[in-house]
């Protein structure tokens, strides 16, 4: 992919804009871009440079990102007197082009994140983020989403925990000890070489959060009957221990020591969530200590420190798929796991897409399971077995959806029967929380009160987000207790938002 039209060549001290940015190290990478870290020489503070493609469908494609960035950003956001959302959106700071052996590349500069809410969930062995933090996580999503969709027109399309991202709180300070490790790194290579004479290059160290659809399956699936018809005891799988030697995990680590620790695993086989295997990775860890400590006693109390670190920031990121209230750029929308039923019924969708797919990720965090893993059989599709475990845990798909459907006759035949799985096992929200997940009889009362209005099948009555920020079951989010939503009602659905649950007619000029 590094070609003419693909993606550009980066290397570390590469400058960029007149020299304004000075390349450090590679964060991650995803279909369209590079993603580096980079220090910006006019603030003298580190900035993320997603690098795209220069390929012409790649160049427009980013140039819409750029204006979709640009409504959503912090500048319009503040207004006074109002909770300002626009916080829990990646803001975009610069962009310019850049040329290079590939061609003319757009360049997008963003503030410095850390780790996804899969890494999140990955770190607690999915068995479930502490409530707490998911309170966190769920009100300040509904915000943002409340601000994308009300007040910018903008809907994302891609709402998945890949693409939200955790705040780490001193990024220069990070920076400082993962450029420190580089070097040590980039010595001791040198060193080997020298004493070797044979160069022994290992290759670079990146993180990539995106996942396939295949790789989460592998890691998470259990056949479609058995999801469906057995409870799951005991303990679950343990995700493969993760390498200390990459940026995202070192941030994590650090995030981590406020986190409670996840419950001890079941098994023996005692898997940390570093893999200190001596010698390199000890001193890492070693110096992440000590990092900490001289970052953290300098000016402020541990009280302080902890109550500051209690509160989980976070960000919604990668519009690359966002589209307007009245430009839809595309059908095929949403990664499978959260798609909602509009979408694969060919039905018209809107702002509330985004709704469904949000509450798939919030159940995803309570329980560290997907809501809905659809897969095919012999006789059914995905899109069949999708349909299926929506209908077992939400009940019947309304009529209108399936009068509506373009492809409402694949799935169902004239008396509106799923053509292709007969047998449906109901099962649901509530009693899925209480039976699989064992969450006592009021949390599962509370949280299925919270979660359903958002699964509301039919899209026109889907609660809206502002209005979900107003629900009692966030009335206790720490950091967060206060923010109420006074102009939208608990429970209402956003069918006066435009764009809410179609695509908005007219001449769109964007
Ligand atoms: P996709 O294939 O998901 O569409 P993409 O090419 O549009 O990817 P992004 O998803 O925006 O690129 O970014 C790729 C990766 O780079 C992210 O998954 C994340 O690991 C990292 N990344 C992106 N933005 C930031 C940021 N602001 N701070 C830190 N890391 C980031
Ligand atoms: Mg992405
Ligand atoms: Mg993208």
């Amino acid at each position: 992919d590094y070609k003419p039209g693909g993606y550009h060549p980066a290397f570390r001290g590469e400058t960029y804009n007149h020299g304004r940015y000075i390349l450090v190290r590679k964060l991650g990478w995803g279909h369209f871009s590079t993603v580096w870290l980079a220090r910006d020489t006019v603030t003298n503070a580190h900035v993320a440079m997603k690098v795209v493609r220069s390929d012409k469908v790649y160049t427009e494609a980013a140039l819409d990102e750029i204006k979709l960035l640009r409504r959503v950003s912090t500048r319009n956001g503040s207004v006074e007197g109002f909770y300002d959302a626009s916080k829990h959106i990646l803001n975009l700071l610069d962009s310019f082009n850049h040329s290079g052996p590939n061609g003319k590349h757009v360049v997008m500069v963003f503030e410095v994140l850390g780790e996804n809410l899969l890494a999140l969930i990955k770190k607690y062995e999915h068995r479930g983020i502490p409530v707490m933090y998911v309170k966190q996580i769920a009100k300040q999503l509904l915000l943002g989403l409340d601000y994308m969709h009300r007040k910018c027109g903008v809907i994302h399309t891609d709402i998945k925990p890949e693409n939200v991202l955790m705040e780490v709180g001193d990024v220069e300070a990070i920076v400082k000890m993962v450029e420190l490790l580089d070097k040590q790194k980039r010595d001791q290579r040198k060193f080997q070489r020298r004493a070797t004479k044979t160069s022994i290059d290992s290759p670079t160290v990146t993180a990539n959060s995106s996942r396939s659809s295949t790789s989460a399956s592998l890691e998470r699936s259990t056949t479609r009957r058995l999801r469906r018809h057995t409870l799951i005891t005991g303990s679950q799988p343990l995700p493969s221990p993760i390498s200390s030697t990459n940026f995202f995990e070192m941030k994590a680590q650090m995030m981590g020591q406020s986190l409670p620790r996840p419950m001890p695993p079941s098994t023996k086989n005692n898997v940390n969530n570093v893999n200190v295997s001596g010698g390199e990775e000890e001193q890492i860890t070693n110096s992440l200590s000590s990092l900490e400590i001289s970052t953290f006693t300098d000016e402020r109390t541990e009280d302080e420190v902890s109550r500051e670190l209690d509160v989980i920031q976070i960000k919604i990121a990668d519009l690359g798929n966002a589209c307007w209230y009245d430009e839809h750029y595309t059908n095929s929308i949403q990664t499978r796991e959260y798609r909602s039923p509009e979408v694969i019924l060919g039905s018209e969708w809107g702002c509330s897409a985004d709704i469904w797919s949000a509450a798939c990720l919030i159940f995803e965090l309570l329980t560290g399971d997907f809501l809905f893993e659809p897969d095919e059989g012999h006789s059914y599709t995905k899109d069949d077995d999708h349909i299926a475990q929506m209908i077992e845990l939400l009940g019947d798909i309304p009529s209108r959806l399936l009068n509506t459907g373009r492809h409402a006759r694949t799935f169902f035949n004239s008396k509106g029967q799923l053509r292709n799985i007969s047998k449906l096992k109901y099962w649901p929200l509530k009693e899925v929380l209480r039976e699989k997940y064992k969450f006592s009889d009021e949390d599962a009362h509370n949280i299925s009160d919270f979660l359903l209005p958002m699964l509301s099948l039919d899209p026109q009555g889907r609660a809206d987000a502002g209005g979900m920020v107003n629900h009692p079951w966030l009335d206790g989010t720490v950091g967060l207790e206060a923010v109420k939503l006074s102009d939208r009602k608990l429970y209402e659905s956003g069918v006066d938002i435009p764009g809410w649950c179609q695509e908005v007619a007219g001449q769109p000029r964007h």
